[in-house]
C-alpha cells in the first residue's frame, strides 16, 4: 500500500539505501568480471606468535569496479549467493590464487589460506574443485588451508562433516573461520575432521579491555589443544593484544599490527628482504 510504501522511504537510512543500490550494481556485472577475470588479489601475512616468524598468507579478492571502486568483498559474496555465482567465484579464486602464489612458494614454503563460501550450496562440487586443484601439486595439499565458516543452522554441522569426510584423503587442511561466533562450533569441534581454529576477530577487539573475552580466549585456545587443532588469531591491532594472546598461548596471529593485506608484489619485496623471518 501507498502508507507501508511512504514508511518504506521514510525509514530507509541514506546508507542502507546507498548500500542496496550498490549490491544491484554488483548483482548485474558481477558474470561480466568474472568472464574477464577483472578481480585481484591481496594477501595478509601470518606469523607464529613466539618467534615471530612468518608462518603464511590468507588471500583476500579485491575487485575495482570502473564506477563505484572497491568493493566490499562481504557484499560480493553475498550478492554471488543470491544470484547462484559462489561455485564459480570460489572455483576461479582457489585455482588463481594458488596459480599467483606457487612461484614465490618454491622459492620458500609457507602455508596458504583460502576462504571458501560455496560449501554451503554446493558441498560436492567443492568438494571436487579442491581435489582437482590439490591434484595440481602447484602447491603442496598440506600447505593449502580452506578458511569456512560455519552456518548458524545446526542442521548444516552433519552435511559439513560428510564434505570434511570426502576432502580428508586429499591432505588439504580447514580452518574454521570467525571461530566463537556462531552456535554450535563448540559442541562439534571434537568431531570434525578440522586443522585450525581461527578465533573470530570481535574476541581479540577488546580483548585488553573485556576480561570476559580474554578468559574465553584462553579457553578456546586450551580446547584447541586439547583436540590438537592450530589456534589462529586474526585482527590483532595492538602490541596489548598480542602480549595478551601470548599469555594464552595461542600459537598463530594475523592483523594490522604485523602487516595488512598487501599486493603480492609487496608480499615477494618483503619475503625476500628477509623483513618477515
Ligand atoms: P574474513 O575471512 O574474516 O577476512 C578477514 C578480514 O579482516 C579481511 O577483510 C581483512 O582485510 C580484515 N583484517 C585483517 N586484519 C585486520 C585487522 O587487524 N583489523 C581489522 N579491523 N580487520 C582486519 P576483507 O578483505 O574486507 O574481507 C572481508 C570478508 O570478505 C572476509 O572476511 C571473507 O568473509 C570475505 N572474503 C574476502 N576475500 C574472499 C575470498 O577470496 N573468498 C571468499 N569466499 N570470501 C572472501
Ligand atoms: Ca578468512
Ligand atoms: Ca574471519
Ligand atoms: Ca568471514
Amino acid at each position: 500500500s501507498k502508507a507501508t510504501h511512504r514508511a518504506k522511504t521514510v525509514f530507509t537510512p541514506p546508507s542502507a539505501k546507498a548500500a542496496s543500490e550498490t549490491k544491484s550494481i554488483i548483482a548485474r556485472d558481477l558474470p561480466l568480471a568474472l568472464e574477464h577475470e577483472s578481480f585481484s588479489f591481496v594477501y595478509q601475512p601470518q606469523f607464529h606468535t613466539g618467534t615471530g616468524a612468518f608462518s603464511g598468507v590468507e588471500v583476500l579478492l579485491r575487485w575495482e569496479h570502473p564506477d563505484i571502486g572497491f568493493v566490499n568483498p562481504e557484499w560480493v559474496f553475498e550478492v554471488a549467493e543470491r544470484t547462484g555465482m559462489l561455485l564459480e567465484m570460489d572455483r576461479w579464486i582457489m585455482q588463481k590464487a594458488v596459480q599467483n602464489l606457487s612461484p614465490l612458494y618454491q622459492i620458500q614454503p609457507f602455508q596458504v589460506s583460502i576462504n571458501l563460501s560455496s560449501f554451503h550450496a554446493d558441498p560436492h562440487e567443492l568438494a571436487a574443485v579442491i581435489r582437482q586443484t590439490a591434484g595440481k601439486g602447484l602447491i603442496p595439499a598440506e600447505h593449502l588451508t580452506f578458511e569456512l565458516t560455519e552456518n548458524p543452522e545446526p542442521e548444516s554441522t552433519e552435511q559439513l562433516h560428510l564434505f570434511l569426510e570426502s576432502l580428508k584423503e586429499t591432505g588439504v587442511r580447514i580452518a574454521l573461520d570467525d571461530f566463537g561466533k556462531g552456535y554450535s562450533s563448540m559442541s562439534y569441534i571434537q568431531r570434525l575432521p578440522i586443522h585450525t581454529l581461527k578465533l573470530d576477530r570481535t574476541f581479540i577487539q577488546d580483548l585488553d579491555t573485556d576480561s570476559a573475552h580474554r578468559w574465553l580466549v584462553k579457553a578456546m585456545v586450551t580446547m584447541g589443544r586439547r583436540f590438537q587443532l592450530s589456534v589462529i588469531a586474526e585482527g590483532v591491532e595492538t602490541g596489548e593484544q598480542l602480549a595478551l594472546l601470548k599469555e594464552c598461548g595461542c600459537p598463530f596471529v594475523q592483523g594490522y599490527y604485523f602487516a595488512r593485506p598487501m599486493p603480492l608484489e609487496e608480499l615477494k619485496k618483503k619475503l625476500m628482504m628477509n623483513t618477515y623471518r
